[in-house]
């Protein structure tokens, strides 16, 4: 079984964040979008918000499984028995973090291997660093995050 985890901190999850888990699917029997949490790192939206939008967006895609971790990434990959790290890259800059990240899981994960989607074009703006600017602002960010979640923020 071929089980892929997309990590990441979803502070909120975007439309971004969405295609690239729907256009990883085919090549996965497993999903596990999965939230890291980092005791450094302030967040606008509490966790359990922040599952919450992740479960509304793909409640319906079976393959997908929501969870949250705290340990290593490649440790928690370990755990759940998965071979295969996702990562969606926008530009240069997230190539280059991505790069040193990828070859340090692959390391410490014996074999661990990261598979990386292109953003697709119409989104390679979109953030989750705008959407909560947009928020703070007190301006509407909803053609930015998932439709399912529009109501919730
Ligand atoms: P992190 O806190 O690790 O940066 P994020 O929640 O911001 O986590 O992002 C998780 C993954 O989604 C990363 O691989 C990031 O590059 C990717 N990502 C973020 N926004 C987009 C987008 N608009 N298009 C494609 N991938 C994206």
């Amino acid at each position: 079984m071929n089980i892929a985890v997309l990590p990441g901190s979803f502070d909120p999850i975007t439309k971004g964040h969405e295609d690239i888990v729907r256009r990883a699917l085919p090549l996965f029997d497993k999903l596990i979008v999965a939230v890291g949490i980092n005791s450094v790192k302030k967040y606008l939206f509490p966790l359990e918000q922040r599952l919450a939008f992740l479960e509304a967006t793909f409640a319906d895609e079976p393959k997908v499984e929501i969870d949250t971790y705290q340990k290593l990434t490649a440790d928690y990959c370990a755990e759940k028995g998965a071979r295969f790290i996702l990562r969606g890259t926008r530009n240069s800059t997230d190539y280059n973090y991505e790069n040193t990240i990828a070859h340090l899981n692959r390391d410490l994960g014996d074999g661990l291997e990261t598979i990386f989607l292109m953003s697709a074009p119409e989104y390679s703006f979109y953030s989750s660093t705008i959407v909560r600017e947009i928020i703070k602002g007190g301006g509407n960010a909803d053609k930015y995050v998932p439709d399912a979640i529009v109501t919730m923020l």
